[in-house]
């Protein structure tokens, strides 16, 4: 939403990025769904909403043909029906210009509606590998356990509190030589704190978890 430049229209920035290659300006604002490209393109950001905009700001991307899209968290600041929105243009986008998007989300309901392939990272290792489906039917590991558990819908139980991790506490751990979930796992072992556990096959599904 603050990725734009607030002094330039859009057709500038959208020039300046791409520099007016793989097609026009207004086509792409058409093809992520916005209504009158032309006035749109003529618009500083400021006259836009946040689903506007950040539209906008996956039209600029994809309009330089990327093999790779990297998406950190597009969706946080959009209510839930812009976010589907948003996500459903991303699919169909990625489908049609045959662009791999890698991801990055703290919600696995977000991945589940788009992503293939999962990695479930913790303090920065990866800690669970796998299908989508897999992993959020079969979580090997007790963080993606926690991930999900600490999701909300609408089949949920009203009166019951959404279980939450205890805080983080560090650093009492030389992660190192230890599993960096081990101040906080549920089901935490002596041998936890003495070996860092590596990546092996899951025996609950065919991704890889530590
Ligand atoms: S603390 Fe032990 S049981 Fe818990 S995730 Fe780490 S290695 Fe697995």
């Amino acid at each position: 939403m603050s990725a734009l430049n607030p002094t330039m229209t859009i057709r500038r920035q959208m020039r300046e990025s791409n520099g007016g290659a793989n097609g026009s300006i207004e086509d792409w604002l058409s093809r992520t769904g916005l209504p009158d490209p032309d006035r749109i393109a003529d618009a500083l950001p400021h006259r836009l909403s946040g689903g506007q905009r950040q539209r906008v700001l996956i039209a600029m991307a994809m309009m330089a043909r990327p093999k790779v899209l990297i998406a950190d968290e597009p969706t946080t600041a959009l209510d839930v029906t812009m976010q589907a929105q948003i996500l459903d243009l991303l699919r169909d986008l990625a489908r049609e210009q045959q662009t791999a998007i890698l991801f990055v989300t703290h919600d696995l309901s977000v991945a589940a509606s788009l992503a293939d392939r999962v990695l479930v990272l913790y303090a920065g290792r990866i800690v669970e590998m796998g299908r989508i489906q897999d992993v959020i039917q079969n979580a090997a590991h007790p963080y993606s356990a926690g991930l999900l558990a600490a999701r909300f819908d609408l089949d949920s139980d009203r009166q019951r509190p959404l279980p939450t991790l205890p805080p983080e506490r560090r650093p009492t751990i030389n992660t190192e030589n230890a599993c960096a979930y081990a101040t906080r796992c549920p089901i935490v072992q002596p041998d936890c704190t003495a070996i860092r556990p590596r990546l092996e096959p899951a025996s609950v599904h065919g991704g890889v978890v530590a």
